[in-house]
């Protein structure tokens, strides 16, 4: 299980420390494996997967959260910043060349690509997302069947009460290129407060 949209203190409006994200996902049941995407800047990812490197039952998903021209997309499997400028097309051509994977982040939400997620090649969509209303998360399923995408979960915490409301299960082992593979052939199930939505 896997929460794919978490926030750090690298991100100015989160207050998610690194030690204390690594200290949440140790004491959690059974989500093990987070995506640590902050807004433009992968510097949290590098610190959150130092603390974690220790512990081998966890994985940390190298990701950003970048800003578009024309909404928020999150990178999962890439640690680096795509160059400016940040155009969708731009952004997805990047990710490609590192093997990542390019996710339509809270799609309906304020930021978010809207249905112009439709015009790009992109590999999945965020389809519940912890900040967003039931309505804007249903408008985002109903996007990732229309596109014919798997549909992802995460919390978008900024805060730590905000962790793990949404998440994902992953059949996949603890590897990075196996979860990203999964992801991308829709071996995922999303959840949101314990409930699960099938894909
Ligand atoms: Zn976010």
């Amino acid at each position: 299980m896997a929460d794919l949209h978490v926030h750090t203190v690298f991100s100015s409006d989160s207050s998610i420390p690194p030690k204390k994200l690594v200290d949440m996902l140790l004491a959690h049941p059974f989500i093990k494996a987070v995506a640590v995407t902050d807004h433009n800047t992968v510097k949290g990812y590098f610190k959150v997967r130092d603390l974690a490197s220790v512990y081998q039952d966890l994985l940390v998903i190298p990701g950003v959260e970048v800003s578009t021209t024309e909404g928020d997309v999150l990178l999962l499997g890439v640690a680096e910043v795509p160059p400016q400028p940040w155009t969708v097309e731009n952004v997805i051509d990047f990710t490609r060349s590192r093997g990542g994977l390019v996710v339509a982040a809270h799609p309906y939400r304020i930021y978010g690509l809207g249905d112009s997620a439709r015009k790009y090649p992109i590999d999945a969509v965020e389809v519940l997302n912890g900040g967003c209303p039931r309505q804007l998360n249903l408008l985002a399923e109903k996007l990732a069947k229309t596109m014919g995408l798997p549909g992802v979960a995460g919390s978008d915490a900024h805060s730590i009460d905000e962790l793990w409301t949404a998440y994902t299960e992953i059949q996949a082992s603890m590897d990075l290129d196996d979860v990203l593979k999964a992801i991308k052939q829709s071996f995922v199930k999303v959840f949101h407060a314990g409930k699960s939505i099938h894909f």
